[in-house]
């Protein structure tokens, strides 16, 4: 079959370098991927599903793109980037702080009402509409209806998941494995950030049967990713690819122990495993994903699960960063 049809965005590959101070002190032979540098928009994660997703929106005719997701979305910057750029209107719906059911609200300081993605979005000139706290699905039925009251007014809509978790933007990542195999000999794990899914279930299916493993740590205190969202995507990628690797939910690693109190809400463990990779290797990451993650390999190390060559996949996060840490 085909590969998926693209729109260039991100500057790749995207680097690649081990963090030899950081590694000697944990005893690991560690790397970092670099897609926090993607050259896109701020940099992150999503240019890369943006490619794929970007092509189809263009192929669609449709004039409006709506997502929806937190206030300081990377997402919704992207993406706003990605519209602009090719003349597409861009409407998010949102809400400050989106929350799983099984916990309620997540006590402790919420992300910024102001600065970093919120004042980006604004710049790339993304329609906004924001809806009061509540669960993710309470976010998903609020932009079902701000899709259908747009159709009705007689636009043509091309509607995109939250984190653009579809299995066309998981293809990025799978796209991504390949780049990677390109650099340089394979690793033993690699750590990697996730939320709504497609980056941690792309990678597992890119890498599925090869000797690394794909550890994902959550960002979202939400159990039912694995089994619901992935399981989905992987099957998409099945049919998208023509090659059907049959995934099954304990084929993913998906690990809970680095959340906190959840989505958006910064942990103690985050916040050093952030000032260390700052101090020994000059590297920043962001409250909300990169820095669980790494709390998470850092954790591992220290427990002896990870052993070899391992790789954090840096997936980037940097300007709600800037306005998310207090000093
Ligand atoms: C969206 C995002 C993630 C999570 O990726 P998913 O594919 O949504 O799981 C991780 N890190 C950063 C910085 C992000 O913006």
């Amino acid at each position: 079959m085909p590969a998926p049809a693209r729109v260039p965005l991100i500057l790749a590959p995207t680097p690649l370098h081990p963090l030899p101070a950081l590694g000697a002190r944990i005893g690991l032979d560690l790397w970092i991927k670099r897609d926090d540098l993607t050259g896109f928009a701020g940099g992150g994660n999503k240019g890369r599903k943006l490619e794929y997703l970007m092509a189809d929106v263009l192929a669609s005719g449709a004039e409006i793109v709506l997502t929806c997701g937190s206030l300081q979305s990377n997402f919704v910057r992207q993406l706003g980037a990605a519209c602009a750029m090719h003349g597409l209107r861009c409407v998010a719906v949102l809400m400050d702080l989106p929350y799983a059911p099984e916990t309620g609200r997540p006590a402790g300081p919420a992300l910024p009402p102001t600065g970093g993605n919120v004042v980006l979005d604004a710049l790339l000139g993304v329609e906004t509409i924001r809806v009061p706290d509540g669960t993710w699905d309470a976010l998903f039925e609020a932009t079902d209806y701000v899709a259908e009251s747009l159709e009705r007014g007689g636009h043509r809509v091309y509607r995109i998941p939250v984190g653009g978790s579809s299995p066309l933007g998981a293809y990025g990542f799978v796209a991504a494995a390949r780049e990677l195999a390109e650099q340089g000999a394979p690793f033993d794990a690699i750590v990697v950030p996730t939320s709504s899914g497609s980056t941690h279930s792309g990678l597992a299916w890119a890498l599925h049967g090869t000797p690394t493993r794909v550890i994902g740590v959550a960002c979202d205190a939400e159990p039912a990713l694995v089994e619901e969202e992935m399981m989905a995507i992987a099957r998409g990628l099945d049919e998208l690819t023509g090659d059907p690797k049959g995934l099954a939910p304990e084929d993913v690693e998906f690990r809970l122990e680095w959340v906190g109190a959840g989505y958006g809400v910064a942990t103690e463990a985050g916040g050093r495993a952030t000032e260390v990779l700052a101090r020994l290797e000059g590297v920043f990451l962001d409250p909300i994903y990169s820095a669980k993650a790494f709390a998470g390999l850092l954790a591992m190390a220290g427990s002896g699960e990870l052993k070899g060559r391992v790789l954090f996949w840096h997936t980037g996060g940097f300007p709600t960063a800037t306005t998310g840490l207090t000093a």
